[in-house]
């Protein structure tokens, strides 16, 4: 099943390549409410909540993805958990002395996510450049806290893809990939059953139709099992939280009017514009900083 939020935070099922059925209701969320958890409470309750929806779903209006806004699809989680430096090719272009599998993870807050259907909007950094990074974005679904590697699928809800926007620098990695909009995920959430084996996907991105990072997840540092059970030895995971899994070679800079396109196998693709905002401007990036990447073209 395809899982994805629109509008002012409806929530919907993707049923053909053009059209959702809109199941708020049906599931018992509220749009309105504040703190967004609907698709938290969906996710949570899935096993119980899905026969209701496959049934109902061939009586629901069909209703045109071109004409609604797509918005992240978990809006609250409890955490968005991120691996740095876990392909190869990404750790050489970046001289990184270290992978994932040996540095663990970071933390990106979840008022960084934002959806398909939004731009990624640049801060005020003036001299420094803000990066995609093109990810394959795990979803929690169940509570757990150390499971065994081999648990890893019974906690694994679905997949999306993610871009893990970054200002690149030295400063605290968690300030340079913090700000709004830094964290778009969608363009819905593909459940498990319906992505086969997730350590066989390839990934592509396009800045302005450029294919910039082309990858395959088979090639990962830290596999998907060893991402999900390392960040459960450390905390109790949560239905919807995210897993950011890590980015390929070929990281770059964006700018104002791009169009970031970033397809995975089975899971669609997002179309994301870059705008240029009008926040953001604090005294951390004052220095100009030249990434390592740039320097070696
Ligand atoms: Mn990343």
């Amino acid at each position: 099943m395809k899982i994805a939020r629109y509008n002012e935070g409806r929530i919907g099922v993707v049923v053909d390549a053009e059209h959702l059925v809109d199941v708020t209701e049906l599931v018992g969320a509220d749009a309105t409410a504040w703190p967004p958890v609907g698709s938290l409470r969906l996710i949570a309750d899935f096993e119980r909540l899905r026969p209701r929806i496959e049934a109902a779903l061939p009586g629901l209006p069909r209703i045109a993805l071109r004409d609604v806004t797509l918005r992240t699809p978990v809006p609250w989680p409890n955490k968005v958990i991120a691996y740095p430096v876990n392909y190869h090719d990404h750790g050489r272009e970046m001289q990184a002395g270290y992978r994932a599998d040996v540095q663990g993870f970071f933390l990106k807050p979840a008022s960084s996510l934002s959806g398909a259907g939004e731009p990624v909007e640049l801060p005020i950094v003036p001299g420094r450049e803000v990066h995609h990074e093109s990810e394959l974005a795990i979803v929690i679904g169940r509570q757990c806290r150390g499971i065994a590697r081999e648990e890893w699928r019974d906690v694994v809800f679905g997949y999306a893809c993610l871009l893990d926007m970054v200002v690149r620098g030295r400063e605290e990695r968690v300030f340079r990939k913090a700000f709004d909009t830094f964290c778009p995920v969608g363009p819905w959430i593909t459940t498990a059953d319906e992505v086969g084996d997730p350590s066989q996907l390839e990934m592509k991105l396009w800045v302005n139709g450029e294919l910039r990072q082309h990858a395959n997840t088979r090639d990962l540092v830290l596999d998907i099992p060893g991402m999900v059970q390392m960040a459960a030895a450390v905390m109790t995971l949560y239905p919807g939280d995210i897993i950011a899994t890590g980015t390929p070679a070929g990281v770059g800079p964006v700018k104002d009017g791009d169009q970031i396109r970033i397809t995975i196998d089975h899971l669609g693709e997002m179309n994301v514009p870059v705008v240029q905002g009008t926040l953001g401007q604090t005294p951390v990036f004052a220095q100009p900083y030249t990434p390592d990447i740039v320097k070696q073209r």
